[in-house]
């Protein structure tokens, strides 16, 4: 059927479908015909509970797809690891209270990589994913799963998390619409937290409306997050622009570090043709510098692994799961060892090791603070720029999906392909991945996407600019 979220809503809404018919559907579709691995549960008896009430409200319990690192209290939530194979969730994440009162349905858990660290579904300690787009290619990471779940049209929608990419990268491989919002817009109460001055909790559509549709329905105020912001009724009133459909008066700045010498000439030749047709709308597009860009990569590695090596201490096998009574050990520091290397798989393990070492005594000033530094100049480079210009455009990969099994070994290499995407998550600004039409790879068609940033709290102008370059491709 490949619905959007608003063509759902509005056909449901002139009688042409009965939710509970599309519901059962895409049930099924999940439970029976998850051609691309994307589901690691499915909550059939929460569906059948929830259906009629959420067909009352106002996105008539369309199915949505759930990344599993957000808590939902009838599901377990795995976060992709050993460590937490049997975790039941005792309670339901902020976002998803907000979507059930909108009423969203989840129509099932998505399979993730391990503790969200990984860009291309092969750290799950659980299974891999295929890309919708050619099955024999990576689907990115580490919401690969939840990408491929809207670009197979396993569901209308998905939501997941992007602590460093993990929403734009994955929706760019798999060709969907991929929203990182500004960090603090949706609550992260409920969401296992991976590095917390980063994550942000974002959304999966099959074009730029239903993400902003999706947004609202998430976003808003928790005071069990202090970092959350009023829903800000204001941005959805602007939003409106998404209805205009030129670019008159609209400032678009294209770094030229972004050309970098990693940047597939194919994408940059995209990023061009994409530039000339903004122009051509109305848009009056300058090429910028922002020094800090290629930096990007060197301190997202030393902020994240330190924050998620403290946010994972808690996982010791004694209060969450993984009790292992066949364990022998003498003291409590084999005892831990052993379940740390049990429960957690080699990625989680290096980061962790990584950033112990960047706060341990010796290095926290080298390492560490010095990256705070990076982050806050990369931050005046963002300010500096949005008091010019209304949009920031690049791509949002370096390269097309690549092929199974001939990612790069090298752990270096592959955190190359976040290079693009995390400096929105170190300043925290919004920014969303959207369609520049495909190029061939080795034979195939493969989708690529460019990345628009925008100020903080500037979500709208995101869905404005978003919407022409959907019209332009
Ligand atoms: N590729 C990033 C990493 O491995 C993805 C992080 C994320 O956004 N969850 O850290």
């Amino acid at each position: 059927m490949n619905l959007t979220l608003a063509d759902y809503i509005a056909w449901v809404e002139n009688k042409t479908l009965n939710p509970r018919d599309v519901v059962l559907h895409y049930l099924n579709k999940a439970k029976n015909n998850d051609q691309y691995n994307a589901f690691i549960s499915v909550p059939e008896q929460y569906i059948h509970d929830n259906l009629d009430d959420y067909s009352a409200k106002v996105l008539r319990a369309a199915p949505i797809a759930i990344k599993d690192i957000i808590l939902v209290k009838w599901s377990k939530t795995t976060c992709g690891s050993d460590m937490l194979r049997n975790y039941d969730s005792p309670y339901t994440a902020t976002c998803i209270e907000k979507l059930h009162s909108h009423g969203g349905i989840m129509i099932g858990k998505t399979n993730m990589d391990e503790a969200a660290m990984g860009a291309s579904t092969e750290t799950s300690a659980f299974w891999k994913c295929f890309n919708p787009h050619g099955t024999n290619r990576i689907p990115g990471g580490s919401s690969g799963w939840s990408a491929a779940a809207v670009a197979g049209d396993l569901a209308l929608a998905a939501l997941g998390t992007d602590t460093g990419g993990s929403i734009r990268q994955p929706a760019a491989l798999c060709g969907v619409v991929g929203l990182k919002p500004t960090y603090g817009r949706v609550s992260r109460y409920g969401v296992s937290a991976m590095a917390s001055s980063l994550d942000q909790v974002g959304t999966f559509t099959k074009n730029v409306s239903d993400a902003a549709l999706l947004l609202w329905s998430v976003a808003g105020y928790d005071d069990k997050d202090a970092q959350t912001q009023p829903r800000d009724e204001e941005m959805i009133i602007r939003s409106e622009e998404c209805k205009k459909t030129d670019l008159k008066g609209i400032k678009i700045a294209v770094p030229k570090e972004f050309y970098a010498e990693w940047l597939d000439p194919k994408i940059a030749q995209k990023l061009d043709e994409m530039i000339q047709k903004l122009q051509e709308k109305g848009a009056i597009v300058e090429e910028v510098s922002m020094p800090t860009l290629p930096y990007a990569v060197a301190t997202y590695y030393a902020i994240q692994p330190a924050e998620a090596s403290t946010n994972l201490a808690r996982f010791d096998g004694l209060k969450f799961w993984l009790q292992d009574d066949t364990f022998t050990y003498d003291n409590i520091k084999d005892y831990y060892k052993a379940i740390r290397s049990k429960g957690f798989g080699k990625e989680v393990q290096r980061r962790i090791l990584l950033g112990t070492y960047a706060l341990s005594a010796a290095n926290y000033e080298g390492i560490y603070m010095k990256a705070w530094e990076v982050r806050e100049k990369m931050k005046d480079d963002f300010s500096k720029t949005f008091k010019d210009y209304d949009v920031i455009l690049g791509p949002t990969t370096p390269t097309v999906a690549w092929k199974m099994g001939e990612e790069p070994k090298d752990p270096l290499a592959m955190y190359m392909a976040d290079i693009f995407v995390c400096p929105a998550n170190l300043t925290g600004v919004p920014a969303m991945s959207i369609p520049a039409g495909t190029v061939e790879n080795e034979g195939e068609q493969m989708p690529v996407w460019l990345q628009i940033m925008a100020n903080h709290r500037r979500e709208d102008l995101l869905f404005h600019v978003g919407k022409v370059m959907e019209s332009v491709v």
